[in-house]
């Protein structure tokens, strides 16, 4: 089992509900979620935020971001609106520490965060 909770539900072996997947990145619904939809897409491997895996691999951003247009067109809210999110370090609030972005829509989201 590996230390990180993201890898492990990457590869697994702690469950999650898996709303899609692409070769190097799966997304899942938040635990916790602050919207009607909530869903978290991760890169498969790890990097510990996004300033790491930003340039690490070409493409991999994108894949993540294009994962993420097709589950918000899945869950219905491509015309009214989402938000996609990354918490980077401490002044983020980042708790887990693998890269993640947070799908967020299904209700008008305020802005600016705090
Ligand atoms: P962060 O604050 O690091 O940007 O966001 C971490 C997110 O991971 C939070 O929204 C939290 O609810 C979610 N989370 C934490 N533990 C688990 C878990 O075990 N399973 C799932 N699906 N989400 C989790
Ligand atoms: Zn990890």
């Amino acid at each position: 089992m590996p230390d990180c909770l993201f890898c492990a539900i990457a590869s697994g072996q702690i469950p999650a509900k898996i709303v899609g997947e692409n070769p190097r990145t799966i997304a899942f619904r938040d635990i916790n979620p602050q919207a009607p939809t909530h869903i978290l897409v991760i890169p498969k491997k790890h990097y510990v935020d996004v300033a790491a895996m930003a340039g690490a691999e070409a493409g991999l951003l994108d894949e993540i971001a294009s994962l993420a247009h097709s589950v918000a067109a899945d869950e219905g809210i491509v015309e009214s609106g989402y938000r996609l999110v990354f918490n980077s370090g401490r002044h983020a609030g980042q708790e887990v520490p693998h890269a993640h972005g947070h799908l967020i829509g299904g209700r008008p989201l305020s802005w600016p965060p705090g």
